[in-house]
């Protein structure tokens, strides 16, 4: 049996103020890493032109999130820009329990919640370079109307207050630097002890004794 499959799977939550490249980032990550998965969250709002149900979120009703939310199926969820976002439960502990690693992609509401019921998960904050920086990135980037992109960078004021709550700050200056960075913090993330846990203590059983 191969070691991955003996020990949990890891989770690492990235949060970031919008428009600093998270998306782009992830999505490297993700291309170069086949054993990361990431987390498919449930949503209220509605797909973008390219979103895929079940791949880029599960799109909802508000009925049904609130329903999920009420049954305790959710290990985080928050309100962000009038929608509900959430992480589900099962879908945490069946990549737990499988070995997968999982990628979180949730804001700085949801970190928090994260972080008090799943100890072991490693967070990462990304940071633009400045805050003109991501303001020419969000403009470059086309995809919103000028007072969108107002409203998307009085958010990130508030959002970059959270920096000092996250375990790894990862600046998204030059993008295969940032990358690097990120797949460095997720193979850390693998070598955690309380990850590592069933790993180690079959490997002492072999050296037999008082190894416990
Ligand atoms: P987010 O998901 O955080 O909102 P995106 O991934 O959509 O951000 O990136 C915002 C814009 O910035 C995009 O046009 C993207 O191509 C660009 N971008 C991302 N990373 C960098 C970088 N390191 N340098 C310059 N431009 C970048
Ligand atoms: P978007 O609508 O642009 O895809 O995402 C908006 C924000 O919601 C991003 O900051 C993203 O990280 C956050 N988000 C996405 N999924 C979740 C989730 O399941 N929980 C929380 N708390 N935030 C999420």
């Amino acid at each position: 049996m191969k070691e991955r499959s003996r020990r949990r799977g890891s989770v690492v939550i990235v949060s970031a103020p919008s428009g600093s490249g998270k998306s782009t980032l992830i999505r490297r990550l993700l291309a170069s890493d086949a054993a990361l998965r990431f987390s498919v969250s449930y949503t209220t709002r509605l797909p973008r032109p390219g979103e895929k149900n079940g791949r880029d979120y599960f799109f909802v009703s508000a009925a049904r999130f609130r329903s999920m939310a009420a049954a305790g199926e959710l290990v985080e969820w928050a309100e962000v820009v009038g929608h509900f976002y959430g992480t589900s439960k099962r879908q945490v502990r069946a990549a737990q329990r499988r070995g997968e690693d999982l990628l979180l992609d949730i804001d700085v509401q949801g970190h928090r919640q994260v972080r008090r019921r799943l100890p072991e998960a490693v967070s990462v904050f990304l940071l633009p370079p400045s805050f003109r920086e991501l303001a020419r990135r969000l403009e470059r980037r086309h995809s919103d109307a000028p007072q969108v992109i107002r409203r998307r960078l009085a958010n990130a004021r508030r959002e970059m207050r959270h920096w000092r709550e996250y375990d790894f700050l990862v600046v998204n200056d030059r993008l295969p630097e940032a990358v690097q960075a990120l797949r460095a913090i997720v193979k850390a993330a693998r070598c955690r002890r309380t990850i590592q846990h069933a790993v180690a203590q079959r490997i002492s059983k072999t050296f037999g004794g008082n190894q416990a």
